[in-house]
């Protein structure tokens, strides 16, 4: 089984794992499906190169003694605390190994001339010099309203007329599932995209000449997907993301979702309403789930339900949702750790997730304990 499921990597901004679960759902979802298909651990992926990013280290008052790489390290670090670090490690998308793996893939579609490097119309901020894009719009880096054109030699990607960005077959999932309207979003895309981006941080193209520009993150972020696939020698990687996050970034992917006969595909999942947690409590309450049940639901069934209902999950779904997973508990079979039935497995690795409705099939591999690290509020075995 050469299939994995990764996370699509997570902006690291100014949040914890415990104050916003919803971060976690595709990390969440991801483990939960590499345990049934017997994969993993793997990494938690995390997005690095942002705007943001760069902008909290420019206003930050230890910028002189703490480089941006090491507050990204420390950023990230916080949000499993006090909980230990992931078993599988994090990954960011600006590691060695996901660098060297992003300059290899450019060089070679450089080559194959799918890319290139050509003087490009762009319009620079007048005030901070922050590159805004092909049309003027006020700059996301110092607010400034002024643009002016300019004209410098930037990384592209001109898809020849008609080539879509995205297609059926991107989306692991289930033959009568696929995603309309994403689908729809990438014929609109335009047939000039500019892959290189000015950034305090991220994967620099100076070796490819240049200088001064990153790789965008959202090709990025598809390559740090990749490195930790191939860490695992998995060539089938599978990437959670919400639609919103792959109508986001799904073109800039596109040419990099291939390489060395390792494929990228989408697995889409739907927002999990974890903000509503006083409403859940009451349920809990009401339902008589214990703690250890409620943990479950919230990091296990839930993010895989999830996966199955993609348009997102409502509030006013959880009742009869914590009423199945109740049920689901109660027909639990005598003899715990029984295999991962083969035709689950099947299904998981298709990417077909109705299985998560099933009772029968769920309630014979719901795992003993929560086997997400990283998520509690309080280490295991804190009072
Ligand atoms: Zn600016």
């Amino acid at each position: 089984m050469n299939l994995l499921y990764l996370n699509g990597p997570v902006q690291n901004g100014c949040f914890t794992l415990a104050d916003r679960p919803g971060k976690a759902v595709g990390i969440r979802a991801a483990e939960a499906l590499n345990t049934l298909l017997g994969a993993g651990p793997v990494p938690h992926l995390w997005n690095t190169v942002t705007l943001a990013g760069d902008l909290r280290h420019r206003d930050a008052h230890d910028r002189d003694t703490v480089g941006r790489q090491e507050r990204e390290e420390r950023a990230i670090t916080a949000k499993y605390a006090p909980a230990p670090a992931p078993a599988g490690g994090v990954l960011t998308d600006t590691a060695p190994a996901v660098t060297a793996l992003a300059l290899e893939m450019t060089e070679r579609l450089l080559r194959e001339g799918v890319l290139a490097v050509v003087p490009t119309a762009v319009r620079l901020c007048t005030r901070c010099g922050h590159m805004t894009g092909s049309v003027a719009h006020t700059c996301r880096a110092c607010g400034h309203h002024g643009s002016r054109p300019h004209t410098r030699r930037l990384l592209v990607w001109d898809r020849p007329p008609g080539t879509p960005v995205l297609e059926r077959d991107d989306f692991h999932a289930h033959r009568s599932r696929p995603p309309h309207h994403l689908l729809t979003i990438a014929h609109n895309v335009p047939e000039q995209l500019i892959l290189s981006r000015t950034r305090d941080h991220g994967i620099s193209l100076a070796p490819l000449g240049l200088d001064g520009l990153v790789l965008d993150p959202r090709a990025g972020l598809h390559i740090a997907v990749l490195a930790a696939a191939a860490r695992s020698s998995a060539e089938r990687p599978v990437m959670t993301v919400t639609e919103n996050a792959a109508a986001n970034v799904a073109a800039y992917g596109a040419p990099f979702r291939r390489h060395n006969g390792t494929r990228l595909r989408y697995a889409l999942h739907g927002h999990i309403p974890y903000d509503d947690t006083a409403a859940l409590q009451r349920l809990c309450e009401v339902h008589r789930v214990s703690p250890a049940l409620k943990e479950l639901f919230l990091t296990w069934f839930l993010p895989l339900c999830s996966l199955h209902l993609r348009a997102g999950i409502t509030p006013a779904q959880l009742p009869a949702l914590l009423k199945f997973w109740r049920r689901v508990h109660l027909a639990r079979p005598d003899t715990p750790g029984s295999d991962v039935p083969a035709e689950l497995r099947r299904s998981v690795a298709a990417g077909d997730m109705r299985w998560v409705m099933d009772l029968r099939t769920l309630s014979r591999v719901i795992p003993e304990h929560p086997s997400t690290q990283g998520f509690a509020k309080e280490p295991e075995g804190a009072s």
